[in-house]
């Protein structure tokens, strides 16, 4: 497995760091009611564990978006909107990974129109390297090197989502002709 794919973060790294991300924010909201936004389908799993870590009254609303145009154009389109008025609440909004930082860029000029009392970014994973928008990410779980990375909640193809830890594709070519190139991953914990 070794050539094709490397672990970067093992499941209990993820939820030491997402403890702490959890113990930060409670830290930061004392007093306050933050909504928490998270951007299916990727954010989901972060979102889940991130709630459980964060020691306020918290509500939680979803976005599903889908990017048109070429991959990562910072043209998407909502699919599912938010249920609730954010307007005058504090909202985070939770994502998988900052990559380009272009639909980030797209998800907040949104939501900035409704007019939210205050509006940061928490990313689990913050792949600068390749930000072509600069976002402010106020809450960031680690960096991640300029690869292509599955696992708790990122997929390929739609698989992979249920790694508990996080892997780094060493071999794009061999996962594109073989999208299960890597299913023995998800028989090996870590
Ligand atoms: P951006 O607009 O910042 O370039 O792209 C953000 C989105 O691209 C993420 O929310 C994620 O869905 C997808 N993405 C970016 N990099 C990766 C990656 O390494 N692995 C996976 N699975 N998705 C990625």
């Amino acid at each position: 497995m070794d050539d094709l794919a490397t672990v970067l973060f093992t499941a209990r790294e993820i939820q030491d760091r997402v403890r702490d991300l959890g113990r930060t924010i409670s830290h930061d909201y004392r007093g306050r009611e933050p909504v928490l936004i998270s951007v299916l389908k990727g954010a989901a799993m972060f979102h889940a564990d991130l709630l459980r870590a964060i020691e306020l009254h918290t509500s939680v609303d979803f976005m599903s978006i889908s990017s048109y145009g070429a991959a990562s154009s910072g043209v998407v389109r909502i699919m599912k909107d938010l249920e609730r008025d954010i307007g005058d609440r504090d909202v985070i909004l939770i994502e998988d990974i900052a990559d380009t930082g272009l639909t980030l860029t797209y998800l907040l000029s949104t939501l900035r129109d409704r007019r939210p009392a205050s509006l940061e970014v928490c990313a689990l994973l913050d792949k600068a390297a390749r930000r072509i928008t600069p976002i402010n990410i106020r809450y960031r779980g680690f960096e991640c090197p300029d690869k292509f990375v599955l696992g708790y909640g990122l997929d390929y193809a739609e698989v992979y989502r249920n790694l508990p830890y996080i892997v780094a594709v060493e071999d794009m070519d061999a996962l594109a002709a073989d999208p299960l190139a890597l299913a023995p991953l998800l028989h090996s914990p870590s």
